[in-house]
């Protein structure tokens, strides 16, 4: 039975794809666009008339086509957000699959920036392209009446371009061990001469290969990315996979006409969209038939919820130094202080715990004698070796503000007097020092800048007036 059943799928793939289409995929993906770009729609801002009316298009074409509404009598999966006022709506159809419970997502954002001033911001290619991409598979998998494993879930989304609202409404739908994959297709309509990028195929083993072949038959170039690195875009794949299900995420990139008001219709490649689109069901048909395309259990980077994750970094802090001299009022002037190395992180949740190693120079300008702190200044300066333990308490995900709070061990390795190089006992300076610091930092994505301080502990001499290091640093750092 299973045998036959494998038998008809393939039957029905080959069906799908062996033989001329039955409609004119390129003639359809034009009028979707056209029509979504109209003046009419102005622009299909989250929330206006003109999002509406898309809705309800997409809406039209999948009842007609005869996609069953998901979990709800209509297509239309309202919601809200936290911060926007209004009630915007995800439009979103299936195909019912043979096993229970098991899906495969694929999305597309059909909302855009409106109108500004009177102009027109038409997003042909952000996201009409996409939009009008769904649409098309939906058909080609309707007409030639293909009957999937996973249930096959088409989701126009909403409120994408004020902050992924769309595809995190649906996200909340499913269980992680339900989905075996959210496609997603943003700005897919300038294929032209170039390559059709996806990024993700690190989140499903075996789809590099799968979408390699599917690529190469439907003369497709195909860039494929394992993880999702670019840190300026954030797409809808997000809260997919910040629930660790896997993601692919396709587009032909962006160009100048991004976000401005020469996002037209005109400019889109409608055959290389239409070879995307068929591209695309040949490869759901595979990843759907194919027990061997499973989750690798690795997200895309900058998505990943960081629930366990240890992470390898360098970083570069500038900054500056002073001496400070407990029980007195004195302050000593500050000098320069850097410092560069490698860093460890390892974060569970809101929690982590960070160490690494650093060579650490810092400066300070303290007197000639130390029993006289008004007496004449030099620069005192030493070369550590530091490595910092710290705590660190952080909002949700990778891309998020942190605190830490932890100590430090140095071990002086070289010491100057006004650029001289001395010999650290020469200097009466200690061998080692120990402090606590704290930081408060932003990371998006693998970048991280933070602000950090350090207060020794033990004090910078072996003998005379006890005084402390007090460093203030700027840090840069990436992680790998
Ligand atoms: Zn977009």
């Amino acid at each position: 039975m299973k045998r036959f059943l494998t038998l008809v799928a393939a039957l029905s793939a080959s069906l799908l794809f062996g033989f001329a289409q039955p409609f004119d995929v390129a003639a359809n993906l034009q009028s979707h666009i056209e029509f979504l770009t109209s003046p009419t729609l102005e622009g299909r801002k989250a929330g206006s008339t003109g999002a509406r009316m898309a809705a309800e298009y997409i809406s039209n074409e999948f009842d007609a086509m005869g996609l069953k509404p998901f979990q709800r009598a209509d297509f239309f999966h309202p919601f809200t957000t936290a911060f926007e006022d209004g009630v915007f709506r995800n439009v979103v159809g299936r195909i019912e699959g043979t096993a229970r419970d098991r899906y495969i997502i694929i999305g597309a954002h059909y909302d855009h920036l409106g109108t500004d001033e009177g102009e027109l911001y038409a997003g042909a290619n952000d996201n009409a392209s996409g939009t009008a991409a769904l649409i098309e598979l939906a058909r080609l998998f309707t007409t030639m009446n293909y009957k999937p494993t996973h249930t096959l879930i088409f989701a126009a989304f909403d409120a994408e371009e004020n902050g992924l609202h769309g595809s995190q409404d649906l996200a909340d739908r499913f269980r992680t061990e339900e989905v075996k994959v959210m496609v997603n297709m943003d700005m897919v309509g300038l294929l032209g001469q170039g390559k059709l990028t996806i990024e993700g195929v690190g989140t499903l083993e075996g789809s590099e290969e799968l979408l390699g072949e599917v690529a190469s038959k439907a003369g497709i170039a195909l860039k494929p990315v394992r993880f999702e690195t670019s840190i300026m875009t954030a797409t809808d794949t997000e809260a997919f996979a910040e629930k660790n299900i896997p993601t692919l995420s396709l587009s032909t990139g962006k160009d100048s006409a991004y976000h401005s008001p020469q996002d037209v219709a005109s400019r889109i490649d409608y055959k290389g969209l239409a070879s995307i689109t068929q591209m695309l069901a040949d490869a759901i048909v595979r990843i759907d038939q194919s027990e061997a395309v499973v989750a690798s259990g690795k997200v895309a980077r900058k998505h990943n919820s960081g629930t366990n994750n240890l992470l390898f970094g360098i970083a570069y802090s500038g900054g500056d130094n002073h001496h400070t001299y407990p029980g007195t009022a004195l302050r000593g002037r500050e000098a320069g202080a850097w410092n560069l190395g490698l860093s460890v992180l390892y974060t569970h949740k809101h929690f982590g715990f960070r160490t690494g190693a650093t060579f650490e120079r810092r400066k300070a300008l303290t007197p000639m004698d130390t029993d006289d702190p008004f007496g004449p200044a030099q620069t005192i300066s030493t070369g550590a070796v530091t490595v910092p333990v710290e705590l660190m308490l952080k909002t949700k995900g990778n891309s998020c503000i942190y605190a830490t709070i932890g100590c430090y061990y140095s071990r002086n390795l070289l010491a100057k007097q006004n650029k001289e190089l001395c010999g650290l006992s020469h200097l009466g300076l200690s061998e080692s020092e120990m402090g606590w610091q704290w930081s408060l930092g932003v990371r998006i994505a693998g970048f991280y800048i933070e602000g950090n301080n350090r207060y020794g502990l033990t004090p910078v001499y072996t003998s005379g007036p006890t005084i402390y290091n007090r460093t203030s640093y700027c840090t840069l750092g990436i992680y790998f």
